[in-house]
C-alpha cells in the first residue's frame, strides 16, 4: 500500500538529505583488505515530486518509482532510528549516515547478495541498490529489511562504540570470523523481528521460509558451525552466514513467545553488554550464547531459554545456568 508518510527527518526531499544523512547518486563504496571501508564520489540527486495537498498538509509526491523507493528508505530507517533509541541505545555517533543509490562497489563480490539494501560495516554507509523483479513491496522498500540492516549497524556500535571502525574480526582464515558474520546476522534479524514484532517480514518481499524466526531453526549438524565453514568454505564469498545466524534470531523470538518483544530484546540488549567485552577480540557464539541465557534467566525466563536452548542449540553443549 502506497500512503503518505510524515517524514521530519527528510528536510530537503528532492535532493534527500535531512537528519539521518544525505542520499547520493553513484559514486564507489571501498570495502578494504583492512576491513575499512569509505563511500566517495556520489552526486546530488534529484528526486521528482508533486507537492499537493492531501487532508490540508503538503505531500511531496515522487513521480517515479526510485523516488518513492527513496522516500520510503528514509522513512524507514527513521523509523528504526526511533524504535531503537527508544531502548536507551544512543545513535548518535550513526548519524548523519551516508547512503548511495546505485553505486559501483569494489571489490564487486563481496557485495552480490540478494538483497537490495545493505550496510557496508567499516564504512557506516548504506547501499541502496534499485529493484529489478516485480515484487509487492521492493526489497529496498520492505521495513523489515531496512530495520535488519539497520541491525548491523546498531551491533557494530554496540561493539566496537564507532560506526567508523572496521569489523572485529577481518581474517577469513580464523573460526571467530564466522561467527561474526552469522552473529550480525542473527541479531539484524533480532532487532527487526522484535521492533517490529513480525517474524516473517521478508515475506512481502521474498518468499525465503528459511529466514522465519518462528520455526523450528536449529543448529542440526556440523556443517552450520563455522569450525566446518571455514574448513569448507575456502572463501568467504561462498559462506552462508544465515542458517545459523537464524537460529540465533529464533532464540530471541522464543523469549518473545514466553514474554513480549519489548522484554526479549531488553534481554538480547543485556546479553551483548555483558558479551561484549568478551566478544570483541574474539567473536564467539558459545560465549553469547550463555551471556544470552544468564541474562534470560535473570530477567525470570531461564526457563524457556533453557527449553530453546535444548531445542535449537544441543549440539553447542552451552549449558543453562
Ligand atoms: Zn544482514
Amino acid at each position: 500500500m502506497i500512503a503518505p508518510r510524515d517524514v521530519p527527518e527528510l528536510d530537503d526531499a528532492t535532493h534527500m538529505r535531512g537528519a539521518l544523512g544525505t542520499v547520493t547518486h553513484g559514486g564507489r563504496i571501498r570495502n578494504n583488505p583492512d576491513g575499512s571501508g569509505d563511500y566517495t564520489g556520489g552526486v546530488d540527486l534529484v528526486v521528482h515530486a508533486d507537492v499537493q495537498t492531501i487532508g490540508g498538509e503538503q505531500v511531496a509526491v515522487p513521480l517515479d518509482e526510485d523516488g518513492l523507493l527513496l522516500y520510503t528508505f528514509y522513512a524507514n530507517l527513521a523509523a528504526a532510528r526511533t524504535a531503537v533509541e527508544a531502548h536507551g541505545i544512543d545513535t548518535t555517533a550513526i548519524f548523519p549516515m551516508a547512503a548511495a543509490w546505485n553505486p559501483a562497489v569494489s571489490p564487486l563480490l563481496e557485495f552480490a547478495p540478494a538483497d537490495n539494501a545493505a550496510y557496508a560495516t567499516g564504512a557506516n554507509v548504506f547501499m541502496l541498490l534499485p529493484d529489478g523483479d516485480d515484487r509487492d513491496v521492493p526489497v529496498l522498500a520492505n521495513e523489515g529489511v531496512i530495520f535488519h540492516e539497520f541491525g548491523h549497524a546498531i551491533l557494530h556500535l554496540l561493539m566496537t562504540h564507532d560506526p567508523g571502525a572496521p569489523p572485529l574480526v577481518i581474517d577469513p582464515a580464523v573460526e571467530s570470523h564466522y561467527w561474526q558474520a552469522s552473529l550480525h546476522e542473527g541479531f539484524a534479524d533480532t532487532l527487526a523481528t522484535l521492533l517490529l514484532d513480525d517474524p516473517r517480514f521478508i515475506d512481502a518481499s521474498l518468499d525465503l521460509p528459511l529466514r522465519h524466526v518462528d520455526d523450528d531453526h536449529a543448529v542440526v549438524d556440523d556443517s552450520m558451525l563455522p569450525s566446518t565453514r571455514m574448513s569448507t568454505d575456502l572463501s568467504q564469498i561462498a559462506d552462508d552466514p544465515y542458517p545459523l545466524g537464524t537460529v540465533y534470531a529464533s532464540f530471541a523470538w522464543d523469549l518473545r513467545e514466553a514474554t513480549d518483544p519489548d522484554t526479549a530484546l531488553v534481554i538480547v540488549l543485556d546479553a551483548i553488554a555483558r558479551w561484549a567485552p568478551q566478544g570483541a577480540s574474539d567473536m564467539d557464539g558459545t560465549v553469547y550464547l550463555s551471556c544470552l541465557l544468564q541474562a534470560a534467566d535473570d530477567a525470570g525466563l531461564g526457563d524457556a531459554a533453557c527449553a530453546s536452548n535444548e531445542a535449537r542449540f544441543a549440539l553447542l553443549g552451552v549449558p543453562c545456568p
